[in-house]
């Protein structure tokens, strides 16, 4: 048994670096790192676990190196970020001169071209590229020189790299029960909860579908087994967690799965109140009354593009009548929805943009999200900016918030993609009639606290000038 640290490490902005994506935080929220909890339970069958997330507890460079010190780890498995991939190596060096444990780090920027990030980042020992399996259990204390799958690792000799490659989930998964009570559970927030604490849990790993501008497919699609699911659910529902985020990519792609665990959660009497990340095309109206009466007060979907030509060139083949139609039936349902859209996606000019902002002006929507298209590792787009010279091979700046710019296109300059981001939060959050409805529809003091505190991060990122 060895002492392992799992590592969120702190940063001079509010990172978000969880499930291979990295950004900056819209508002003031962080929620569990879902990446994290899954190596915990991984993690904690062989080992003595020990979580240290400096980014939810606000922790400076000094105070967290201080902390790690105190615990001597031999091992440390830590988050990393291409959006924070700079500050990154440059504290886990610092980390790797203090202690003598081996480094592991998971995260976005190193799933493509992982030998030569491991190259620019000489207190990263090794790269982990699947949080889903036991792969990890290999690197600990450290590697005896054997490849391991979804690894890549410093040669033992000090020369060249030992490179297990990524393999894509495929059929069923375990992960055993994640340790939530290890974390600081109170500290975390999410912009749609409406109760606390809270806390995320994950059915299923990766994407069946295919968007091109999403990393989620290329980690190919698992699903773990609902008793697991249910087993980890009574165990939050013991420790005091009242708010869910189930943190799969697109929740409920298996209808009937998907009704087996909401009734569990119903007639197990595990009444939390809950969110998810999903799709139009996947949640059956029937389905979405079933949702709401286990818990389920919010959805965001991907709605992406107010395009049905963009929608379609990237992959997502959604109608604009489909989206409509399974908004509308979750209100019916009592659900409040959100939504994901993109802008600066290559192929569409500032018409095409204020279509996507024409159409979330339209939507019965309770929260929207204006990213900008951002070439992130393994994607689709990220391989067509490259061959269409939009973007170096070497570039690594993959923030999707938008919030430290955008990547131009033939069609759209960087800064005009950024004005129209900023352009569509002013328009979408300030109309009054859309305040007033927030006002009348809120649920819980939490709620309300919530969507305080959510709303002078809106004001930040729509008049802000953060780069
Ligand atoms: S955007 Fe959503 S639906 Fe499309 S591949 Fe990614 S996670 Fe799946």
């Amino acid at each position: 048994m060895s002492r392992v640290l799992l590592l969120n490490p702190p940063g001079t902005k509010n990172y978000i670096r969880d499930y291979f994506c990295s950004k900056l935080s819209k508002s003031h929220y962080i929620s569990p790192p879902v990446t994290m909890l899954a190596l915990s339970g991984i993690l904690a069958e062989q080992h003595e676990l020990i979580v240290l997330d400096a980014m939810v507890e606000a922790l400076s460079r000094k105070q967290c190196l201080a902390r790690i010190r105190a615990v001597m780890p031999e091992a440390i498995i830590t988050l990393v970020g291409a959006a924070s991939w700079d500050e990154d190596r440059a504290f886990l060096e610092e980390v790797k001169n203090a202690t003598t444990a081996y480094i592991t780090a998971i995260g976005d920027v190193l799933l493509e071209d992982t030998e030569i990030r491991l190259e620019e980042a000489c207190g990263i020992d090794a790269a982990l590229l699947n949080f889903a399996t036991p792969d990890i259990l290999a690197l600990i204390p450290r590697p005896d020189g054997r490849i391991i799958p979804n690894v890549v690792y410093r040669g033992l000799d000090g020369r060249g790299y030992v490179n297990g490659g990524i393999t894509k989930l495929q059929g069923e998964f375990h992960i055993p029960r994640p340790r939530h009570e290890l974390f600081p559970l109170r500290r975390y927030r999410f912009p749609f909860m409406v109760s606390h604490p809270m806390t995320a849990v994950l059915t299923d790993y990766g994407c069946p579908f295919a968007c091109a501008f999403c990393v989620m497919p290329t980690l190919g699609f698992g699903l773990r087994p609902l008793c697991e699911v249910i087993e980890e659910l009574i165990f939050l529902k013991n420790l005091g967690i009242k708010e869910i985020f189930f943190l799969d990519q697109t929740f409920g792609v298996q209808g009937k799965r998907t009704l087996e665990l909401c009734r569990a959660m119903q007639q197990s009497q595990l009444r939390f109140k809950w969110s998810c990340f999903s799709r139009v095309d996947v949640l059956k109206h029937d389905m979405l009354e079933v949702m709401a009466a286990s818990g389920c007060h919010t959805i965001i979907f991907g709605v992406e593009s107010g395009s049905e030509a963009t929608l379609a060139r990237y992959g997502k083949r959604v109608k604009l009548e489909r989206i409509q139609r399974t908004l509308a039936a979750c209100r019916k349902a009592g659900i409040r929805t959100g939504a994901t859209f993109i802008l600066g996606l290559p192929g569409e000019n500032e018409v095409q943009a204020r279509t996507t902002l024409a159409l979330a002006l339209k939507l019965p929507l309770d929260f929207a999200a204006f990213n900008v298209a951002v070439p992130r590792a393994r994607t689709g787009l990220r391989a067509q900016e490259i061959a269409a010279g939009l973007i170096a091979r070497e570039e690594s700046i993959m923030d999707q918030s938008g919030r430290q710019g955008a990547v131009s296109t033939r069609e759209l300059p960087a800064g005009k993609i950024s004005a129209l981001r900023q352009e569509a939060i002013r328009r979408f959050y300030f109309r009054p009639a859309y305040l007033l409805r927030r006002l009348l529809c809120l649920r819980s003091w939490w709620d309300f606290k919530t969507q305080v505190w959510d709303g002078i991060g809106v004001l930040a990122d729509a008049w802000g000038r953060e780069k």
